[in-house]
């Protein structure tokens, strides 16, 4: 289902640019989705979008990827082995401050005469850009021009360049370049629970401050986590007019100030320079050392260069990640299809900016834009972003499943705490533990275990890195199929068959239920994936196969206990409707009375007690349709349409990690309506604000989704069971022209469908093998590329 009223266009005035998402006038009614959209960050290091003034501001979040406190929850009723620690990533001491004063007049957008106004999100760049014309009280005028950028170069630096020109008159200018701690009650009442809770009273204590000259150092530190955060400025003014600078700082304030007398024509530039260190191990000492060698190179080195850096940075972004859409009628001009392409970037980009230097962090459910979800790191990373990182960054991937065994231990003792065997990781965490306060849309959701080991097989199968699987991979393996094992048993009332009770699949409007199909059908791979892995290891490594014995107290038996687990496993089956049941009662559940919905009751979660929405049929997002994308060669495509044509109807969407997976199945049943429709959802999920909530963060998941839904949707690309194939299919009337790279086994392919044909093309590299539908293709430096046919799909030739 979809809610065509949600789809409605961009609701400023934004104009279609391929490389820019540009705000053309000031809107105060905007300020908290612009705040997101145009929010920069390099997956440490985050800064929602507010104007340089330092206000106005929804919410002015400044965030370090991991850097969080935590608290107790509070539950009304406690029961046994319920999460008992919250974790809360924190909005930090905001840097970017800088406040403009002319003739004492103070700059502030709500009410200046402005007389052009251009703010813009460069994505070529990676900067957020703005140029003003500002008329004072007195008629002078002011152009104040900005670049603000956070390195994806140098992890813990951000930098701006301010430029004040008085064009017509001199002045007096003050140009006040703050760093504040903005410590207030950041409690949330609010009934959204995919806010943040937040806390009562201060959360960051100051720990050292200095201020020397045009630099000011912040330091404090958590009380609980025991986090400690380094946070400075420093400064660069370059004029030839007259000036004079003042330093003043307290405990959670700083502010250079620079008096300049102004003269028309003369720019004042200012290069400010921002820097972070954070540390659960370091002291406060260390942290500002480093604080201050950061500023001592950045300013050193000045503001072009770490531009430069930026813009370096992202040109190699670009060409091993964008997608292209060309519209076949203006393929002759050259002209692309600029709204879709400027969507497809800016999810792009913005999982960049998630995901790029987190390093030792995950992808928080919103990335660095906001702090709902409280930073918490969920499935969303394995089963929608990963997939993109794995083809075009395969070292961010990596990172991201070497953070997932670092909490193994934390997964063991999960495990313990809920009877089981092997390893659970958390629904929801940030430091490994289970931050979930909910266990029934929370730690219910066992098939993360399998979403992860999911995440990995392709991980592996893209790059090849088989030492990742050797070292860290196995062990993950051992322990999550472990796992499985405990938690299923063999049912008398299912012909003897392996069943898992009381889980929570994907889909969170159907919890603790019984034989969740997702969950056993994924279950089943992460099974089997762990015995294949074991006897690769065995034939091909037997040290490596002894130490993993002895780490895990590994027993032969184990394995075949898995093998039988996986082989029998119950998938449930409705020989009437010839669908697969979402779980055990779905088809027993009165059906949703949707006629009788109001449209402003979506999502259903914010209206109706959780009780009314579970004894229903209405699902908040796809659960059985993911299953068969992520498992697509175990599925026919008429067992696809057939599910599909039942489930969408049901399908809420209330989640943002619906819409790009109906695309795909949409896509690959032919049923090309849908497949734009949905797809177009997922595309401006965030630029058009389709769920309404953008203003508390991107949908980091949906935008990772809109390149699979590219990729594996409209390209036709499968990747089951370890070989790279592509089956594109074209719908009549269908103009598009797709163009889009992956990186393969460390070598760089562009793949190219037009109206008749594929090109596969070896960009750079060797020599690969690809197969095109069934047929094997190897490219070489001698040649190159091939090209072959494209299927016009009736509905019901698509694979
Ligand atoms: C979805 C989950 C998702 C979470 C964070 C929820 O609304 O139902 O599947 O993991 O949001 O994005």
């Amino acid at each position: 289902m979809i809610h065509h009223e949600r789809l409605r266009p961009p609701s400023h005035d934004y104009p279609a640019d391929e490389w820019n998402v540009i705000e053309k006038s000031f809107h105060p009614e905007f300020l908290a989705q612009l705040e997101t959209m145009l929010a920069l960050g390099n997956g440490y290091l985050g800064m929602r979008g507010c104007p340089e003034e330092g206000g106005p501001i929804a919410e002015n979040g400044t965030f370090i990827n991991g850097f969080y406190e935590t608290r107790p929850i509070i539950y009304g009723e406690e029961a046994y082995g319920f999460a008992k620690t919250g974790q809360t990533m924190l909005s930090v001491t905001d840097s970017k401050i800088i406040k403009l004063y002319v003739d004492d007049e103070p700059f502030w957008l709500p009410n200046a005469k402005l007389l052009s106004y251009d703010r813009r999100l460069n994505m070529r760049s990676g900067t957020l850009d703005r140029e003003i014309v500002w008329e004072t009280l007195t008629g002078k005028l002011v152009k104040i021009a900005s670049r603000r950028l956070v390195s994806f170069a140098y992890r813990h630096v951000a930098a701006i360049s301010y430029c004040v020109t008085l064009l017509n008159a001199e002045a007096s200018v003050v140009i006040s370049s703050r760093i504040a701690l903005h410590e207030s009650d950041s409690h949330n009442d609010s009934n959204d629970p995919r806010q943040t809770t937040g806390f009562v009273g201060p959360v960051l204590h100051p720990r050292s401050t200095h201020a020397k000259e045009h630099r000011i150092v912040l330091c404090h530190a958590t009380q609980k986590s025991r986090m400690v955060i380094a946070s400075a400025i420093d400064h660069a003014l370059e004029t030839s007019c007259r000036h004079t600078s003042e330093v003043s700082c307290s405990a959670n304030l700083g502010d250079v100030a620079f008096t300049v007398e102004a003269e028309a024509g003369y720019p004042i530039q200012l290069n400010k320079f921002m820097s972070y260190h954070t540390s659960s191990t370091a002291s406060a000492e260390e942290l500002c050392d480093r604080v201050r060698w950061t500023l001592d190179r950045s300013v050193a080195q000045g503001f072009e260069p770490l531009l430069a850096a930026q813009e370096r940075y992202m040109d190699n972004f670009w060409r091993r990640s964008d997608v292209r859409i060309t519209d076949i009628r203006e393929e002759r001009t050259k002209r692309t299809t600029v709204e879709i392409q400027q969507a497809i970037r800016f999810n792009l980009f913005h999982i960049l900016q998630a995901s790029a230097r987190a390093e030792d962090a995950g992808i928080p459910a919103k990335g660095l834009t906001g702090g709902a979800y409280e930073g918490h790191y969920f499935w969303d990373t394995e089963i929608y972003v990963m997939p993109f990182l794995s083809y075009t960054s395969p070292w961010i991937a990596k990172n991201l499943l070497t953070l997932r065994y670092r909490m193994l231990p934390q997964a063991r003792t999960r495990a313990r705490q809920l009877g089981h065997r092997g390893a659970m990781f958390p629904w929801r965490t940030i430091g490994g533990e289970e931050a979930s306060a909910y266990y029934a849309a929370g730690t219910a959701q066992y098939h993360i275990n399998a979403d992860i080991m999911y995440a990995m097989r392709k991980y592996v199968h893209a790059t090849g890195d088989d030492i990742f699987l050797r070292e860290h991979g196995a062990e993950m393996l051992v322990e999550t199929a472990r796992l499985w094992l405990d938690l299923g048993f063999y049912s008398d009332a299912k012909g003897g068959k392996f069943c898992i009770n009381a889980v929570t699949g994907p889909d969170e409007y159907n919890t603790v239920v019984n034989n969740n199909a997702y969950t056993n059908l994924m279950s089943r791979e992460n099974l089997l994936y762990a015995a294949e892995t074991v006897e690769w290891l065995r034939t091909t490594d037997p040290g490596a196969y002894e130490a993993l014995k002895e780490k895990t107290a590994l027993e032969t038996s184990e394995i075949d206990a898995w093998l039988r687990a996986a082989q029998n496993m119950y998938i449930p089956y409705d020989e009437k409707l010839k669908i697969i049941p979402q779980d055990d009662s779905f088809l027993e559940r009165e059906p949703w009375d949707f006629r009788n919905t109001p449209s402003d009751h979506y999502p259903l979660l914010l209206f109706y007690h959780p009780l009314n929405i579970y004894r229903k049929q209405v699902i908040k997002q796809a659960d059985v349709m993911l299953a068969m994308f992520l498992l697509g060669d175990a599925f026919s495509q008429e067992a696809k349409r057939r599910n599909f044509d039942f489930y969408d109807p049901l399908t809420t969407g209330d989640s943002s990690l619906s819409s790009c997976i109906e695309a795909i199945i949409a896509a690959q049943i032919g049923d090309i309506e849908r497949a734009i429709r949905y797809g177009m959802a997922a595309l401006l999920m965030d630029l058009a604000d389709v769920g309404g909530n953008v203003k508390d963060g991107c949908h980091i998941a949906s935008m990772g989704g809109t390149w699979m839904m590219l990729a594996y949707g409209f390209g036709g690309m499968r990747d089951d069971g370890g070989i790279l194939s592509f089956w594109p299919r074209r719908a009549p009337g269908d103009n598009a022209i797709l163009r889009f790279p992956i990186t393969y086994r460390g070598q760089t392919l562009q793949i190219e469908i037009d109206l008749e044909q594929v090109k596969y093309t070896l960009r750079e590299g060797d020599g690969v093998l690809i197969h095109h539908e069934t047929e094997k293709i190897e490219l070489t430096r001698e040649r190159p590329s091939a090209v072959r046919p494209v299927t016009t799909t009736t509905t019901s030739s698509s694979r």
